[in-house]
């Protein structure tokens, strides 16, 4: 079986095809970037529209398929940023009306969640998931994904960006903080954790202080990255304490930095638990996530996808876990 995913909840539109046994066939991607300032929702809805049926045709041509060969389709119907949203659920709307191949809506986060484990080869990990809007920490339990901690206000990424945008380094600015990182020293900053929860956003609006005091980009977004990823790590460590689990994989978009994951390896190894972290091609948001959801839970596809609606805040422990 061939599924067709299509990713557009934020910053990136995509389409991917996947096979039902994890092949995946292609992958074209498109992100929408800034020079400065960070998401627009609506121009990155634009952007979108832009560039969506363009992907379609390259995704089905590094396939050497035709639509005739799809399946099935699977959206990301959340959650995400409303008008991003509905750029990919037209595009499917579309496409299953004209062609009559069923649509399946998926959730985003949980994407992060399945593709971090069909590639990594993770059984039962404790998942960090580091997104932009997003950071959580999450066990499997009983039939549903639950959420032990989680960012109090701003994910992780869009800590990153926000203070990346006082320093006019545009979005995304994650990987660019990552390099000035690597020639600054420790400035103290503020911790903020509580219980297994994280709280970002006092700690960007100090280091934005001290920028506007003078204090070098370099030292800041070194102890950035040490603090908040510090705190990160604290949290996931208590998270394997409760769930007595020696596996934990890292996903979501800022797992591409490198010093994060060399921070959840040192732990890790101090507890005898295993660490897997993404690849770096499926760390940030892109379809091919969105496709293997979508097989995984094919049962639940609709033959007609006129009535499927978006939900910008739906959560994963909502979600019945019907396919582990
Ligand atoms: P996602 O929402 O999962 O696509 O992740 C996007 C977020 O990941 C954005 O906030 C980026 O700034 C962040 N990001 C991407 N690469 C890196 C990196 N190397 N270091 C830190 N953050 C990153
Ligand atoms: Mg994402």
């Amino acid at each position: 079986m061939n599924c067709l995913g299509i990713e557009s909840t934020s910053h990136t539109f995509s389409v991917s095809i996947v096979t039902s046994k994890g092949n995946i066939l292609s992958l074209q991607s498109s992100q929408y970037q800034t020079k400065t300032g960070g998401i627009v929702p609506i121009e990155s809805a634009k952007h979108h529209r832009e560039i969506r049926n363009r992907l379609l045709e390259e995704a089905l041509k590094e396939a050497k398929l035709e639509i005739k060969n799809i399946d099935l389709i699977s959206i990301a119907t959340g959650p995400g940023l409303a008008p991003c949203l509905i750029t990919g659920l037209e595009l499917a709307k579309e496409l299953n009306k004209k062609y009559n191949i069923p649509v399946i809506g998926v959730n985003h986060l949980i994407s992060h969640l399945e593709i971090g484990k069909l590639l990594t080869k993770a059984k039962n990990p404790v998942y960090i998931l580091a997104t932009g809007a997003n950071t959580q920490i999450i066990s499997l339990e009983g039939n549903k994904y639950r959420i032990l901690g989680e960012c109090l206000t701003i994910g992780l990424g869009n800590a990153l960006d926000k203070f990346g945008r006082e320093l006019n380094l545009g979005f995304p600015a994650g990987p660019k903080i990552e390099e000035l990182a690597k020639k600054g020293k420790y400035i103290e900053l503020p911790y903020v954790v509580k219980a297994m929860d994280v709280e970002f956003s006092g700690i960007i609006t100090k280091a934005i202080q001290l920028y506007k005091q003078g204090k070098s980009k370099e030292d800041l977004s070194y102890s950035l990255q040490e603090t908040l990823f510090s705190m990160l790590v604290e949290v996931s460590e208590r998270a394997l304490a409760f769930t007595h689990k020696n596996e934990l994989l890292l996903i979501g978009g800022v797992a591409a930095n490198k010093r994060l994951s060399e921070m959840f390896e040192i732990m890790c190894k101090e507890r005898n638990c295993k660490f897997k972290v993404v690849p770096i091609k499926y760390s940030g948001d892109q379809a091919a996530q969105i496709a293997w959801l979508g097989i995984l839970q094919q049962k639940n596809k609709l033959k007609d996808a006129s009535s499927l609606d978006f939900n910008p805040n739906w959560r994963i422990d909502d979600i019945k876990v019907d396919w582990i």
